[in-house]
């Protein structure tokens, strides 16, 4: 176990990609509002007040940066797909996301928080189309796994994994709940091994 993400702290705030923080290495996450990814980087934080868990769309349309310490950083980027959302915040949005994973030369790698039980919305599909034009690698976090039974979520995760890969999608994916804190060492291993290059545990 590698105790540093428990040291996450909130760095910055910024609108645009060239106000980020300088950094060696980061990982981003993103995700549709309310799959779960504040909760997600809360408990891989081990911090409940690290990332803001809300039902209120649309808040916060900024890239976070929470600081590891030594130019590493774990990413909060804008959630997407909020009902009654513009057009033009839809085409801002994609702007600002093409602009961040295209761009940023620190990105090491993207990490897509999806319910277990909608997985690979329209919406992500949007998202995944971006991610394909840049160079990060992906790791898809099927979260909320309390809410359907074991063998039900493994089902979930081959079958994502199987939709991905028809449409030539390279990704890593696993089971996650905020919930039980489920999932937790899986998750820390691929930040592990995308911030720090450590080797990835063999299967
Ligand atoms: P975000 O909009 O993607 O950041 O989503 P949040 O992290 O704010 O979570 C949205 C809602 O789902 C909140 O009510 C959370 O309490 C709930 N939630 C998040 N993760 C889990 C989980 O693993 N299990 C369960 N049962 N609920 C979760």
């Amino acid at each position: 176990m590698n105790p540093v993400y428990f040291s996450a702290r909130f760095e910055s705030s910024s609108a645009l990609v060239s106000q980020c923080p300088e950094a060696t290495r980061e990982v981003a996450f993103a995700g549709r509002s309310n799959a779960g990814k504040s909760s997600a980087i809360n408990t891989l934080t081990r911090n409940g007040k690290l990332a803001r868990t809300s039902r209120t769309p649309g808040r916060t349309q900024l890239i976070n940066h929470f600081t590891l310490g030594e130019g590493r950083f774990l990413v909060d980027l804008p959630g997407y797909g909020y009902a009654q959302v513009s057009k033009a915040r839809q085409g801002a949005w994609k702007r600002a996301m093409t602009e961040y994973l295209v761009s940023r030369e620190p990105l090491a790698g993207l990490v897509v928080v999806m319910d277990i039980r909608h997985p690979l919305q329209p919406v992500d599909w949007q998202l995944l189309e971006i991610q394909q034009l840049s160079d990060a690698p992906l790791h898809v976090l099927l979260t909320k796994s309390d809410k359907i039974g074991r063998s039900e979520g493994l089902r979930v995760v081959r079958r994502v994994s199987d939709e991905l890969a028809a449409e030539g999608v390279e990704a890593t994916l696993q089971d996650f709940s905020s919930l039980k804190a489920r999932g937790v060492a899986d998750a820390h291993s691929v930040l592990d091994h995308w911030l720090f290059d450590r080797p990835l545990p063999t299967e």
